[in-house]
């Protein structure tokens, strides 16, 4: 699978340098660390910044000598300015890769099955906003090999040790912009992207498009959105209730005074815009639901241990209340010509 990325921009061959990935087409030149190729300047907007460069110069020079929890120590350390108690999160977040990918496993299963499918595997996984990629590998279980792509390759040299440490030679990590994959079209049996169309700006139709090009015939494409109408909880990544209710152009100025952060980088779609998006590139081949939860996975928090104990309830709600859920999901099929 890896012999198989082409250039992004140009869609050309790509040959080893010696840290490099270098396009015969364009001329483009890509640089690797600890094996993992950086796509992102084939996008001519893009920009690296000081305090990213700073990191990857960290991280490699540790790489070799340290573990991957050593890493993570590091990737941490070195990003400016978070507080102490949101850094324990995410590093126990990064650490429950087999619990995230088990039930994005779970989640796939139980959609494919409401069409009547099984979720079999294939030859070739692809799994877009792969973060360090440690969850992917429960994911694929049964595909022969997988690629993940994320747009940070800070996370992706650090996932890159947990690969290596781990003995998976199967998954090859790969740093590129979601919406000019490098990859040859109709080669993917399977797409995942979790938490990835929100952060995509400008560009979400875009994204649905590129994912459907890489897709064999027939395969399918997993991904969920939160609900910009979403009534029943907070806007998941700035805590913020009823923010989808604003007019977009005062969403950022209305975070900003709430919260102190910025907002102009996410884009939560509404039920009719996300099937607007999806039934552009993929027609009605398409299969979409509310939230459901894994009825064997322990309840974390109080919402979950309701539903737990009346799972209708969430029927009820996902029937009566679609336009108002937390989130949706959805797997879209490449109809066979
Ligand atoms: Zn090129």
């Amino acid at each position: 699978m890896a012999d198989s990325l082409i250039c992004p921009r140009c869609h050309g061959l790509l040959s080893d340098g010696k840290y490099t990935l270098d396009c015969h087409s364009c001329k483009l030149v890509f640089p690797v660390y600890a094996g993992v190729p950086d796509f992102r300047n084939s996008n001519k907007n893009f920009r690296t910044s000081q305090q990213e460069l700073k990191t990857i110069d960290l991280l490699m020079s540790a790489y070799e000598s340290s573990s991957f929890r050593e890493l993570i120590e590091i990737r941490y350390n070195a990003s400016n300015g978070i507080p102490n108690s949101l850094f324990e999160h995410q590093k126990a977040f990064e650490l429950s890769y087999e619990q995230k990918g088990t039930y994005r496993l779970f989640q796939i299963e139980k959609l494919m099955e409401a069409r009547g499918m099984n979720f079999s595997g294939g030859d070739f996984f692809l799994d877009i906003g792969c973060g360090s990629g440690t969850a992917v590998p429960w994911i694929m279980k049964n595909f022969k090999g997988g690629v993940g792509i994320d747009y940070s390759i800070v996370d992706l040299i650090v996932g890159q040790k947990f690969l290596y440490e781990n003995g998976i030679m199967n998954l090859k990590l790969v740093c590129a912009d979601a919406r000019s994959l490098p990859l040859p079209d109709g080669v993917i049996d399977f797409v995942n992207a979790t938490d990835v169309i929100e952060h995509i700006l400008p560009g979400q139709e875009q994204f649905v498009s590129e994912v459907k090009r890489v897709l064999k015939s027939g395969s399918g494409f997993y991904f969920n959105s939160p609900n910009r109408y979403n009534i029943f909880t907070r806007e998941p990544h700035v805590k913020v209730r009823f923010v989808g209710f604003i007019p977009r152009s005062f969403m950022n100025s209305y975070v900003k005074m709430m919260k102190g952060v910025n907002y102009s980088s996410i884009r939560l779609l509404s039920l009719s815009e996300l099937k607007l998006i999806i039934h552009g590139t993929f027609g009605n081949d398409f299969i979409l639901s509310g939230p459901f939860i894994d009825l064997k996975a322990p309840a974390l928090d109080l919402k979950r241990k309701v539903v737990k104990r009346f799972p209708f309830l969430l029927d009820i709600i996902n029937k009566l209340f679609l336009f108002f859920v937390t989130n949706y999901q959805v797997i879209a099929f490449k109809t066979p010509k």
